[in-house]
């Protein structure tokens, strides 16, 4: 699977849904040629502040499969168990879908599959990071208050779980932020916006050349003194357009453009050095800078240690990929 990063949004050229979905990896080392990493396209290192230890591999981690149990904080037999439970549940699902022939309970299936067992079978449920490498320790003890009524991260299910996904970060550091799954959580959301009428639902998107002029744009200025909820979209360009047309709400752009943009310098991820962005706009930031970016914008105080986080889980999964590659070779 290839990814990119543009603007906000995880791409990822997807072949389809099942054959993606229901792969299962025979090995950690399996997994990592299965599902390159856009962060694996770039040898940079991570950044100045990465120290010289920070920046050597993880190869201990996945040396053998002793070392990689003992990385999991499990023992072989437990590991071997945990993979054939997965296998099962997908075989499963497969059987399932063979005798469902409604697309939108096919898709329910699939949803439910995904949230429930993940992308990979050793990650961690709540950062999605690998387990050796999760960053949950690594969250403030106490979260950041944020100046709006709720960040919602309308997910995708190709993206549920992905390990070098950074929006799933933001929950552990912002209160009143979720990540729901569209095909799944399609009802929580409708909950959620009409829950109160002068809630003022915004789309956190991009003011760009794909824009056909028609769409309604407002300002930060136009947010002040509103109940705003504010719904980022995660998954590749086509499912973000897709599931961004579904919503009849404002949208909120970070970047100038047309009229009705917050007209303010194009930002500069603090990620570009570990992703590729060949067919992306230079400045493309990934979905939990945009998301910090408009909350700033909405009066969030800077703190940089939000996306100090991100960049921790994003550098983490490069290294860790970057050797279960090198173990592949082997
Ligand atoms: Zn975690």
């Amino acid at each position: 699977m290839y990814t990119m990063v543009r603007y906000g949004w995880t791409f990822e050229l997807y072949a389809t849904v099942c054959t993606s979905f229901v792969s299962l990896p025979k090995s950690p080392q399996r997994s990592s040629v299965k599902q390159p990493s856009t962060l694996l396209l770039s040898s940079t290192p991570s950044s100045n502040q990465t120290s010289d230890v920070e920046s050597d591999s993880l190869s201990h981690t996945v040396g053998s499969p002793e070392k990689y149990a003992a990385a999991l904080g499990m023992t072989l037999e437990q590991v071997q168990i945990r993979k054939e439970l997965r296998e099962e549940s997908v075989r499963e699902l497969q059987e399932q879908l063979e005798g469902t022939f409604d697309g939108k309970e096919r898709h329910r299936l699939i949803c439910q599959h995904r949230f429930k067992q993940g992308k990979h079978p050793f990650t961690c449920p709540k950062c999605w990071s690998y387990q050796p490498v999760c960053i949950c320790g690594d969250a403030p003890g106490k979260k950041k208050t944020i100046p709006c009524e709720q960040v919602i991260i309308w997910t995708h299910h190709s993206e549920w779980g992905s390990q070098s996904n950074t929006g799933s970060v933001l929950p552990l550091v912002l209160e009143n932020t979720r990540l729901l799954m569209k095909g799944l959580h399609d009802g929580n959301l409708e909950s959620i916006l009409n829950a109160d009428p002068t809630i003022q639902p915004v789309i956190l998107w991009p003011n760009v050349n794909f824009s056909n002029g028609n769409e309604n744009y407002v300002t930060f200025d136009d947010l002040v003194g509103k109940k705003v909820i504010l719904l980022a979209m995660e998954g590749t360009w086509r499912q973000a357009r897709r599931m961004v047309s579904k919503f009849p709400y404002p949208r909120l752009s970070l970047t100038g453009g047309d009229s009705g943009s917050n007209n303010v310098p194009p930002p500069i991820s603090i990620l570009a050095p570990l992703r590729c962005q060949k067919d992306g706009p230079k400045h493309s930031v990934c979905t939990a800078e945009a998301v910090v970016m408009a909350l700033e914008g909405m009066g969030l105080d800077q703190d940089p240690s939000i996306l100090e986080l991100v960049k921790r889980k994003v550098d983490q999964t490069r290294r860790y990929r970057g050797k279960l590659n090198l173990g592949a070779k082997q």
